[in-house]
């Protein structure tokens, strides 16, 4: 690499764990965990008492991922988005993140406008980069690792949906999937719905605020990143193992919440219940905690969507316009369905 390792962290990685964060965030109890941060062999937390670590780590891989060729901004941004949905959904509150980072050359251009990306990022969400790694390798590959607080035993799983549960969603479903149509087109030939969906697909919203707004409320969550079918489902087979019986859903087609670029769009709906990468989250409710969510939704100023019920029996099913119920497939998108 024409820019040495050492000089290449300093300059666009070391700056992203400023005390301005630190300093700036609301809450001091856990942004006093980092005692050490980028520049010697480990970075060095220590959890508040009483307060447990979420960790989580996503890879990221050019052209699987992310268009190689892609505004490097926008990439960091989402890359580390995706990874606070993670955080969001337990209902943590982010604390720190490490980034991993394979690239074919230190292209610099690229460097300056990924550090920018992830700079802003961090900054909104208050959550310094405390380490890494940096390597050559002919392909990019982003690998970011967050690191959470939540209070011990209060994390929002997977497994915990009951029979009766009301089904909710956040926010609007479908966007970023009907942006997969036209990321190749250049901006200009965008109409406005179309740049909104867009928006959505790069700049995804960690729904935190709501994860920790939903600690003792909801009885499971997940963030939407394979498609409300297919994210649902994941709700339905940890809870029925956790339960050790077999929980199903009914969701009303008509329900689901769709931005005013998908209203009057002939896939909206489903592009709802199958596409990925919304990041909103879902979540399942006690009926006794329904006046809770509508209270959440106002003071977040957040719709927070009832789309079904968890039922009994192991099968996903969706009611259409004309009240017809039919099962669904709760297929997302699998890395190795084809091998
Ligand atoms: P070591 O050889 O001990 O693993 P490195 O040379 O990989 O150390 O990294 C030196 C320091 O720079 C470490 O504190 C590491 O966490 C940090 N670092 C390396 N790459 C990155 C990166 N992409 N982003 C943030 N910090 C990084
Ligand atoms: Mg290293």
């Amino acid at each position: 690499m024409a820019l040495g390792e050492f000089e290449l962290i300093a300059r666009y990685f070391s700056g992203i764990n400023g005390s301005s964060i630190r300093g700036s965030s609301s809450n001091n109890k856990t942004t006093s965990a980092i005692d050490l941060s980028v520049g010697d062999d480990c970075a060095l937390l220590t959890p508040p008492p009483g307060q447990q670590l979420a960790i989580s780590v996503d890879t990221l891989v050019a052209d699987v991922h992310f268009p190689a060729n892609g505004d490097a901004y926008f990439v960091a941004q989402k890359a580390l988005r995706c990874n606070l949905s993670d955080l969001a959904a337990m209902g943590a509150e982010p604390l720190a993140f490490t980034l991993a980072l394979s690239l074919p050359e230190s292209d610099e251009a690229w460097l300056s406008a990924f550090s920018r990306g992830l700079y802003d990022c961090a900054s909104e969400f208050k959550i310094p980069l405390i380490g890494g790694d940096t390597t050559r390798n002919p392909v990019t590959t982003i690998t970011i690792q967050v690191i959470g607080t939540l209070p011990s035993g209060a994390a929002l799983l997977r497994s915990g949906a009951k029979i009766g549960d009301a089904i909710y969603v956040s926010g609007t479903l479908g966007d970023a999937r009907a942006a997969l149509d036209y990321l190749s087109l250049p901006l200009v030939a965008l109409n406005d719905k179309q740049r909104l969906c867009l928006k959505r697909y790069y700049l995804p919203s960690p729904r935190i605020a709501l994860g920790i707004a939903l600690r003792g409320i909801a009885h499971a969550a997940i963030d939407i990143s394979d498609g409300l079918a297919a994210d649902l489902g994941h709700i339905l087979e940890r809870s029925s193992l956790a339960s050790q019986h077999p929980l199903g859903a009914e969701i009303d087609l008509v329900k689901l919440p769709l931005s005013s670029a998908l209203q009057h769009h002939a896939q909206g709906s489903e592009f709802a219940l199958s596409g990925g990468d919304d990041y909103e989250l879902c979540f399942t409710v006690p009926q006794r905690n329904k006046n809770k969510i509508a209270q959440v939704a106002q003071s977040l100023s957040l719709p927070l969507t009832e789309i079904g019920t968890i039922t009994e029996g192991s099968t996903l099913m969706a009611r259409n316009a004309e009240g017809l119920l039919q099962p669904i497939e709760q297929s997302g998108y699998k890395h190795f369905s084809n091998i």
